[in-house]
C-alpha cells in the first residue's frame, strides 16, 4: 500500500480546498530541541505551506516555562486567524503534557488529543482524529479493504495511534482487539485477523508465521536503528500479507496529510459548514 501516493493525492486536494476556502491558519508549537520532534514539525511545516496553509511555526526554549505554553496557548485559541493549533509532543519532563494539551480550544486541537474529541471518537461521532490512525484507515479504503465483518488486530494501545485506530476499525465495522504488552500469546491474536495494525515500536515483532495469508497489514511503528529505519512489521511478511505498508512510505507520509486534512477540517467547522460533534 503506497502511503506516498495516497499523501501526495490528498495533498493536493487540501490545497484546492484550502484554495476554495481563502485562508486555512495552522500554528505548530514546538518547546525545545528533541531532534525528532524538529524534523516532525520541519515537514508538518512545509507541507502545509505546500498546500497553501497559513503556517505559524512557533518555537519555544526547551527552559520556557508550563505557564508561558499555556499563555501561548490562551493566545493561539483566542485568534481568529488560526484555525488549527497543534503541540508536538513529547513535551519537556518538567511540564505537565496532560495539562497543555488539555488547554487546546477542542475545535482547533488538530491532533485529536483533547479529551472532548477522544471521547467524541469514542461515542462514534469523531471531529478531530489523530492524524495517523485517520491515515490508516484511508489507506484501507483507497485499496478497497472494507472494515465491515473483519477480524481487525491492533498491536499496541496508545493514546494517539492504537486505541483510537481501533475505534476507527469499530466504527467501520470491524470486530477489533486490542494487544499490548501483557498479551499473552501475540501470535495467537495477531493469526486471527483479516487488518493488523502494528503500533509497537519493536522493530519486527511481527513476523510471517504470525499472519494469516492475504492479510492486510499496516505498519505504524517507526524504530530508528543503525541500519536505518525500520517497522514492527518483518519484511519477510511481505510475501504471506495480501497488502502491506511499507517502512518508509506507508503510514508516515499519511500522517501528514491527515494533518493538513484535519487543519482544513477544522476551519470549515470555524465557519459554520461543518457541523462540531454534539456530546
Ligand atoms: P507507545 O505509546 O510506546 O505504545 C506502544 C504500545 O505497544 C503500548 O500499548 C505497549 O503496551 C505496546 N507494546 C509494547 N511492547 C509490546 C509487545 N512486546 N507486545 C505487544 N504490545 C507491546 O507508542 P506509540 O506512540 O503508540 O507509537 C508506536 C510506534 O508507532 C512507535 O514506533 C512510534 O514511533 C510509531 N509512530 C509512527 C507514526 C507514523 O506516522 N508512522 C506515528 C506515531 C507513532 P502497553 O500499553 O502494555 O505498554
Amino acid at each position: 500500500m503506497d502511503g506516498k501516493a495516497l499523501a501526495a493525492r490528498i495533498r493536493s486536494e487540501v490545497a484546492g480546498e484550502v484554495a476554495e476556502l481563502g485562508h486555512v491558519g495552522l500554528a505548530t508549537v514546538l518547546v525545545g530541541d528533541d531532534p525528532a520532534s524538529d524534523v516532525y514539525i520541519t515537514l508538518k511545516h512545509r507541507a502545509a505551506l505546500e498546500a497553501g496553509i497559513d503556517a505559524r511555526d512557533l518555537r519555544l526554549p526547551a527552559e520556557t516555562s508550563e505557564e508561558e505554553v499555556l499563555a501561548l496557548v490562551a493566545e493561539l485559541n483566542g485568534d481568529d486567524e488560526i484555525d488549527g493549533i497543534l503541540v508536538q509532543v513529547p513535551l519537556p519532563p518538567h511540564m505537565d503534557e496532560t495539562r497543555i494539551t488539555y488547554a487546546v480550544a477542542p475545535a482547533k486541537d488538530v491532533d485529536g488529543f483533547h479529551p472532548v474529541n477522544a471521547g467524541n471518537l469514542y461515542l462514534g461521532t469523531p471531529l478531530h482524529v489523530p492524524a495517523t490512525p485517520a491515515g490508516c484507515l484511508a489507506l484501507l479504503a483507497e485499496y478497497g479493504v472494507d472494515p465491515a465483518g473483519k477480524e481487525a488486530v491492533v498491536i499496541g494501545r496508545s493514546e494517539i495511534v492504537g486505541r483510537p485506530v481501533a475505534m476507527l476499525l469499530l466504527q467501520a465495522h470491524a470486530t477489533v482487539t486490542i494487544c499490548h504488552s501483557r498479551t499473552a500469546d501475540l501470535a495467537a491474536e495477531v493469526r486471527r485477523a483479516d487488518i493488523v495494525v502494528a503500533a509497537v515500536g519493536v522493530p519486527g515483532i511481527v513476523t510471517p508465521s504470525m499472519v494469516k495469508p492475504g492479510a492486510t497489514v499496516i505498519d505504524v511503528g517507526l524504530t530508528r536503528t543503525e541500519e536505518g529505519i525500520r517497522g514492527d512489521v518483518d519484511h519477510a511478511v511481505a510475501e504471506v500479507a495480501g497488502l502491506l505498508t511499507p517502512m518508509p512510505g506507508g503510514t508516515g507520509p499519511m500522517t501528514i496529510a491527515l494533518l493538513l486534512r484535519s487543519a482544513v477540517k477544522a476551519a470549515r467547522y470555524r465557519r459554520g459548514d461543518l457541523a462540531y460533534p454534539t456530546f
